[in-house]
């Protein structure tokens, strides 16, 4: 331990050359007992100090030297400014004490320059407390070690340099670039506002950041704040409020910097409890002027006392600046846009009037701004349209939400335009703005886009109707020669007394008669007009049922297969369609064939899910039978399979084909609640599956081929039939096999038969009549008679397709046209059942 000897004060100065000339801080250390210090008496100080001090005493740069382990602080004028008010506390003072917040800082400085090393720092920064309260400041810093005669390191020497304020600049530059950027796109003054405020906020960690404007009247108003931890002060507040003092300060000009609302004179009693009552403990605000006028105000606030630098106030001022400039531009830009905009703009009231208008209006319409301003909307709309509109005005004070209508508004010259509005209210409650777009000319041409679409449509029907009736009219003109022919021969003969050839011509005319009514049958079938009787079926029965006959069809190089699904659901389908599905089929796969090859018939089950029906338009998801025919032929190519279920395409020649088997299919699958899938392959072959609806029915047995004619008993039939011909038939085959026939041509001839006494056992009626149709004829005759049995005749069942809806117990239904057989077996059946 070192004792220090005692020694006067004037001596010391004497025997310290090193301190000469060594500005306040000199002096003030040559003034200074330090024996009782870890240094010792300054005059045994050892030559490396000496020197060293007497180097940095002179410098004009910031120099601090940090002796020993301890760190003892010594340094020149130019650093005391530095070290603000805690100058001169700090000077030979242990620098972990004077700087506490540095202390980490200082520990490693130390630490390594005492091992003989060098470190330097750039713009570092530091947040230190040299003026009572935080502050942010950077430094270059360079720490050398000061080594003793042995060259031991004994201290280290800082030069220092504060670039605070080339920091600050650098920073702001950056800021206020970022800032503009952002600012730019921005279009209207809140959006410009808000932005501003978050930024400057997040920048300077303010508590509080708006921008106000300033009104005539007096007041400041805040649309938005940025606010951390205080409340918004979103609002009008009174400009008297801040007291005389600041406001004359306002005027002035310059920005106000408080650092401390409670301790400022410059503030008034009441000004002050204002500010904290809005939890203001500092801030800074920058005026702004247009021109002379003051138009706005920046603030940023701090809920505690805080220092502002000078750098942040010049920030704050510039950005201030800033805003000011890009709210103007949008200004501006909103003004342009009211003056040229081509949509009608105004501002209206509740009330009825409106108090501008956008020279849009006279544009469009004629009037001028006065008789706009002053006539009330509601007159300028069309009489039809007022309550509409006005309705949709009056909503938005209720709803408080914009509101869109479209209406009728009269122009000078007598004329109406057609304007789509878009009304939004303002917030006072009692005035909405609106854009009116002129729909006048879009709606005209919508319109002719429409007539030319409509025309489009309409010639391709005709096109489409035209091959269709075409190809009909073909098949039909060679079946009715067949006819014609046949009757004109049987005649021939029999005039000629040649009565054994009529049998032939009889037989070629009824072939050529059963074609024309499968080509109808099919016509309706892909129309689906056609009346099904849907009935519980057993796909695999049917199947099976066919064998005999598709083995027929198929020729001796073909070999039939088939895979029945032995737990096969019941089908809901119309035998008689699915059959002649089936079989046709199988004659396009016989076609497909004509080397031979193989025909593979399968059933099966299958539930379709919503996956699948999702992209099968028509198609309900559920439980499906599918009865699928493969074969190996010549397969389609994808052109020829995009086109198989039109009506009349068939790529077989003239005679062969006639395009109406697979359209025939569609329709009635389609019709059934069902579907058709194709896969097909060109040289490989094709598979068709057809997907039926599974019913939850039992089935009855399937019988494939017709029965005898089956006869009657005597049973009085009355037969309602309005073309005679058919009613001739009719009437002659029932007479033929027994039954008691009563004839009449319409309802209202039937009506009295029906209603006298007469025994009656079966009324069989067209559903087509003239004036009261079959069904209500049906309908009237059962209130009288409430057991009778009923069957209609019908050639195309339009409001009947599926016969279930239409039919009550005892009755049933015949389409036409029909073989004779049928409807004996059919009058039969309606008796039994
Ligand atoms: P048609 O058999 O009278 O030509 P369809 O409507 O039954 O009429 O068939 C239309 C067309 O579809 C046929 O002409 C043929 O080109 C094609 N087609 C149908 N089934 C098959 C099949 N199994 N293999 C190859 N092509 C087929
Ligand atoms: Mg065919």
């Amino acid at each position: 331990m070192y004792t220090a000897p005692i020694t006067d004060f004037p001596l010391a100065c004497a025997t310290t050359p090193f301190l000469s000339d060594g500005g306040e801080c000199g002096r003030l250390m040559a003034g200074r007992d330090w024996s009782s210090t870890s240094l010792g008496p300054i005059e045994l100080w050892p030559r490396c100090l000496t020197s060293a001090l007497s180097i940095l005493l002179r410098s004009r740069v910031p120099i601090v030297m940090l002796w020993g382990h301890d760190g003892v602080m010594l340094y020149n004028d130019a650093y005391s400014e530095f070290a603000g008010s805690r100058h001169p506390a700090s000077l030979g003072s242990n620098v972990r004490e004077s700087w506490p917040e540095l202390a980490g800082f200082n520990d490693t400085v130390i630490a390594k320059a005492l091992a003989g090393n060098t470190l330097h720092y750039r713009d570092h920064e530091l947040t230190i407390l040299r003026n009572g309260a935080p502050e942010t400041v950077w430094m270059d810093l360079n720490y050398s070690p000061v080594v003793d005669e042995a060259g031991v390191p004994a201290g280290v020497i800082c030069f220092l340099a504060e670039t605070t304020e080339k920091v600050a600049a650098e920073r702001r530059a950056a800021f206020l670039l970022a800032l503009s950027d952002e600012l730019r796109p921005l279009t209207t003054p809140a959006d410009i506002m808000n932005r501003t405020a978050e930024r400057l906020g997040e920048l300077l960690d303010a508590s509080r950041v708006f921008y106000a404007e300033i009104t005539d009247a007096g007041m400041m108003t805040v649309e938005r704040d940025y606010s951390r931890g205080v409340e918004s002060i979103v609002g009008a507040h009174s400009l008297a409020s801040f007291g005389p003092d600041l406001l004359a300060a306002y005027r002035a000009g310059e920005p106000v910097v408080v650092r401390n609302v409670g301790g400022d004179e410059r503030l008034s009693a009441p000004a002050r409890a204002g500010l904290a009552s809005r939890q203001v403990g500092a801030f800074i605000d920058v005026v702004l002027f247009n021109e002379a006028r003051w138009v706005g105000l920046l603030a940023v606030q701090n809920a505690s006392p805080r220092i502002w630098s000078p750098a942040e106030e010049k920030l704050v001022q510039e950005v201030g600046e800033r805003v000011r400039v890009a709210i103007e531009r949008v200004r501006a830009e909103r003004d342009r846009l009211w003056d040229l905009s081509q949509d009608m703009l105004a501002r209206a009231d509740f009330a009825g009037m409106m108090s501008a208008v956008n020279p849009a209006w006279s544009k469009v319409l004629g009037w001028s701004e006065t008789e706009l301003l002053t006539r009330g909307y509601a007159n300028f709309m069309h009489p039809d349209d007022v309550g509409s509109s006005t309705d949709a005005i009056a909503g938005m004070t209720v709803t408080g939400q914009p509101a869109r209508f479209e209406n009728r508004v009269s122009t000078r010259d007598g004329g109406w335009r057609h304007i789509e509005w878009t009304v939004a209210p303002e917030p006072d409650g009692e005035n909405f703005v609106a854009v009116g777009r002129d729909l006048t000319d879009t709606k005209a041409r919508a319109a002719e886009l429409d007539t030319a679409r409509e025309a489009l449509r309409q010639s391709q029907k005709m096109e489409a109707v035209g091959q269709l009736t075409g190809g009909i009219a073909h098949d039909f003109n060679n079946m009715l020669t067949g006819i014609i022919g046949s009757l004109d021969l049987i005649r021939r003969n029999i005039g000629a007394g040649r009565p054994e050839r009529v049998d032939r011509y009889i037989d070629a005319a009824n072939a050529s008669a059963q074609r024309a009514a499968a080509l109808t049958s099919r016509l309706l079938a892909f129309g689906r007009r056609q009346s099904l009787d849907l009935r519980a079926v057993d796909i695999n029965a049917l199947v099976r049922s066919m064998n005999e006959l598709a083995d027929r069809t198929l020729g001796e190089q073909t070999v039939l297969e088939t895979y029945l699904n032995p737990d096969l659901w019941v089908a809901s389908s119309d035998v008689n369609q699915l059959e002649s599905a089936f079989l046709n089929l199988c004659i396009n796969a016989r076609d497909a064939m004509p080397d031979g090859g193989k025909l593979v018939v399968e059933t099966d089950n299958v539930s379709l899910d919503e996956h699948y029906v999702s992209n099968h338009p028509g198609l309900a998801s559920g439980e499906y039978v599918v009865l699928s025919v493969s074969d190996t032929g010549i397969g389609m190519s994808p052109a020829t399979l995009e086109k198989v279920f039109e009506p009349f395409f068939t790529t077989k020649p003239v005679g062969q084909g006639t395009g109406l088997g697979l359209s025939m299919i569609y329709g009635f699958t389609r019709q059934s609640g069902g579907h058709v899938r194709i896969y097909s392959e060109l040289g490989v072959g094709t598979t068709v599956k057809l997907f039926i609806p599974r019913s939850h029915e039992g089935t009855e047995p399937v019988h494939a081929s017709k029965a005898e004619i089956v006869s009657g008993q005597g049973e009085t039939v009355l037969v309602v039939e309005d073309d005679p011909s058919v009613r001739l038939i009719v009437t002659e085959v029932l007479g033929e096999i027994g039954y008691g026939v009563i004839e009449a041509f319409d309802a209202t001839s039937a009506l009295p038969i029906l209603e006298s006494g007469r025994a009656i056992d079966l009324l069989i009626t067209d559903v087509g009549l003239p004036g009261m149709n079959g069904r209500q004829l049906a309908e009237i005759a059962r209130k009288s008679r409430p057991q009778l049995k009923v069957l209609f005749i019908t050639g195309y069942a339009r409001n009947a397709a599926v016969r279930s809806g239409f039919l009550d117990k005892g009755m049933d239904m015949l389409t036409k046209p029909f073989a004779m057989d049928e409807l004996a077996m059919k009058i039969r059946d309606v008796f039994d059942g």
